[in-house]
């Protein structure tokens, strides 16, 4: 819950079009500032504070408690002008909340943290559990200073900047700051920081009506007496008959991880080095937790082999054992949009930066290089290359990195994502993130031309031949689609475009409008809306998108309108 204070009628007014715009996500304290504030602290997570920053300091100040549990708090000023972030920036989601606070008021999101001001990513907000002198090692990592970083794996991390190398031990100046990657246990000298990657699996096995704690106490005997974190412990995985058992789901939940289950069938089939008879007999495979921790493991070593738990005075109800996956990289699909900044999603800028290796066309690359994090390892090439680019960037995702593979547009339309997901195994992991692909770019310029069922096609007979989409054209001109044409026209294909609309006008007439669109979102950008028997093909090359309505489509106030159907607006008109 984020409580929300205010002194002012200037500040109410703001506090209540924040409390509009998150109705289930906010509360109103009033009264009394001091005594306000003093309830939001201890019954909220955030606090906006419609007050000056001094006056929210003073109020703040004997409530303080922790880091780790201290609410985030924002302060907005008297004009509504910043969203500063004032307390718990990183743990208490503050610089987060000042972005979004300000989104909604319009105003300036303040935010001092380093870290964040400097693009370089706090230590704490790699999503990796982390342990050690964290504020020692992030100033030393911002200060340019050396930071070996030591890792048992390649892990798929953000970049981090140049001044942070990897080496093996040797390679530690002494008293040098040092950034482990470990789901060992190891000493931690005074400036040494450990991330603990998602490396283990723990296998479980349990009899009906177990305790949380006997689950527990075993998973955290086993690793401990292996010399492992529980801190990277990824999941827990058993039988699906045992899903719902409520100690499983207990100690799940006490390491903050998720249950996996497999069918017994598939655990039957896992050889492991200790078989037996009682789950067996129970759930129908003679291995629970042994073969449920290889078979989640994805091929890795088994460290732990099966162990019963040691409750006492009773027979033991669980048992457990640990796998060590290997790491998996991790592939960002990221279509960039049109050209225009603001049509890139930020779901795609997030993964931009969250990617230590880029792979793209030059000419993309250029559209967003000032998003991207220091030390990030860019990749470019030039124009086609396409399968190259798409092999390149599975093999670095395979050595393990983070790696962000760009397009235009949609980077699944005509573009990079099938290549490189044809490549790809599943020893890699994939995020697609969907872009506004130009025929929706164009769409929104015309006005309203794909209203009812669209296609899009392209012209380009570089890789399908001419037959083919002289077939798909045919197809759509007799079942009165609207169709969009990619890679229209270039220098060497001139009589394709001409040859197409030649198709679509057996099933249209001359007047059927016709928009022409180039670079839609850019700069230079123009539009023109035509018809079936004017669009002169000369006009048209390879920046432009050429869409063509149905029957049905009819210009309007200068508009491209293709109705939802005569069925539709007459029930609407009813
Ligand atoms: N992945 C891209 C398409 C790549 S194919 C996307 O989803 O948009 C390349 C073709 O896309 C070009 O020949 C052109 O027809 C079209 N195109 C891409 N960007 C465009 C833009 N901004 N304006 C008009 N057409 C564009």
């Amino acid at each position: 819950m984020i409580g929300l204070i205010s002194a002012t009628a200037a500040g109410a007014s703001a506090r209540d079009r924040l409390a509009t715009a998150w109705p289930g996500r906010t509360r109103v304290y009033d009264g009394p500032v001091g005594r306000a504030v003093e309830r939001a602290f201890a019954e909220c997570e955030q606090l906006v504070c419609f007050l000056a920053t001094g006056a929210t300091v003073r109020l703040l100040a004997p409530l303080l408690a922790g880091k780790t549990t201290d609410p985030g708090v924002v302060c907005v000023d008297e004009a509504g002008r910043y969203a500063v972030s004032l307390l718990g920036g990183h743990g208490g989601g503050a610089n987060s909340l000042a972005s979004e606070v300000a989104s909604v008021l319009a105003a300036t999101p303040v935010i001092t943290t380093a870290t964040d001001a400097t693009g370089v990513p706090g230590l704490d907000t790699l999503g990796l559990p982390v342990e050690g002198a964290l504020a020692a090692v992030t100033r030393a990592v911002l200060d340019g200073a050396p930071v070996a970083l030591r890792a048992d794996a390649v892990w798929p991390l953000p970049p981090l900047p140049p001044n942070v190398t990897r080496g093996g031990a040797d390679t530690v100046t002494p008293g040098g700051a040092t950034l482990l990657l470990t789901d060992r246990v190891v000493p931690l000298g005074p400036t040494d920081v450990v991330l603990r990657p998602p490396s283990l699996v723990v296998g479980v096995g349990a009899g009906r009506g177990v305790s949380g704690d006997e689950v527990y106490d075993v998973v955290r005997d086993a690793l401990r007496d292996a010399g492992l974190s529980v801190l990277s412990v990824a999941e827990l995985a058993t039988v699906d008959a045992k899903a719902d058992e409520p100690g499983i789901v207990e100690a799940a939940g006490r390491l903050g991880v998720p249950v996996r289950t497999y069918p017994a069938g598939v655990l039957a089939g896992v050889a492991v080095p200790n078989p037996s008879d009682a789950p067996l007999a129970a759930v129908g495979t003679p291995s629970v937790a042994e073969a449920a921790a290889l078979t989640a493991g994805r091929g890795g070593e088994l460290l732990v082999q099966k162990r019963k738990s040691s409750p006492e005075g009773r027979p033991a109800m669980a048992t457990c054992a640990v796998v060590r996956r290997p790491p998996r990289g991790r592939l960002a699909v990221v279509g960039l949009g049109p050209g225009a900044r603001d049509l890139l999603t930020p779901r795609a800028t997030a993964e931009l930066r969250r990617a230590s290796v880029l792979v793209g066309l030059d000419q993309y690359v250029d559209q967003i290089r000032d998003l991207l994090r220091p030390g990030t390892r860019v990749i470019e090439s030039g124009l086609g290359h396409e399968e190259e680019r798409a092999r390149t960037a599975v093999a670095e995702t395979r050595a393990g990195h983070a790696v962000a593979l760009i397009g235009s547009g949609d980077a699944g339309v005509y573009a990079m994502a099938s290549p490189a997901l044809a490549e790809a195994a599943d020893d890699i992991e994939v995020v697609g993130v969907p872009g506004v692909t130009a025929a929706l770019a164009a769409a929104a310029i015309l006005g309203a031309p794909l209203g009812h069922d669209h296609v899009s096609i392209s012209l380009s007979d570089l890789h399908t031949p001419w037959e083919v989409i002289e077939r798909r054209v045919r197809a759509a001109a007799e079942a009165d689609i609207v169709v969009t044409f990619y890679n229209p026209r270039s220098r060497g294909r001139d009589w394709q475009l001409p040859k197409a609309l030649e198709l679509l006008a057996e099933h249209r007439t001359a007047t059927t409008p016709v928009g022409v669109v180039r670079n839609a979102s850019r700069p230079d950008g123009t539009s023109r809306l035509t018809t079936l028997a004017r669009l002169d093909p000369a006009t048209v090359d390879m920046m432009t998108v050429v869409t063509v309505g149905n029957t049905a489509t009819r210009e309007i106030a200068g508009r491209m309108v293709t109705p939802r159907g005569y069925r539709w607006q007459s029930e609407g008109a009813r």
